[in-house]
């Protein structure tokens, strides 16, 4: 991906920039206590939080940089983030 004096990515290269390469920290998804609220999905920098069935979410490794937002927000923490090994 090209990046430009400055630091900043082309337009519309989102789905190119692989930020899951980015992670330290990855989040479980523990599908035990979910209410299905979808606040997770919302305050996912990424985008990449989406429901598989109703009180069950998941996420795109792929995109996920491990940012920890969806854990922090996650009302009945049913999300944990742990060290990802590589
Ligand atoms: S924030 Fe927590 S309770 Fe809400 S949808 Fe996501 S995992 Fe479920
Ligand atoms: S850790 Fe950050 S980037 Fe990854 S799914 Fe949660 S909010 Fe999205």
């Amino acid at each position: 991906m090209k990046v430009i004096l400055g630091g900043l990515a082309q337009p519309a290269t989102s789905l190119a920039n692989n930020t899951g390469t980015w992670r330290n920290y990855i989040p479980v998804f523990l599908q035990k206590t979910c209410t299905g609220c979808t606040i997770c999905a919302i305050v996912c920098p990424e985008g990449c939080v989406y429901s598989v069935e109703k009180k069950k979410f998941t996420f795109d490794a792929k995109y996920c940089k491990g940012c920890g937002m969806c854990a922090a927000e996650c009302p009945v923490d049913d999300i944990e983030m742990v060290m990802e090994e590589k």
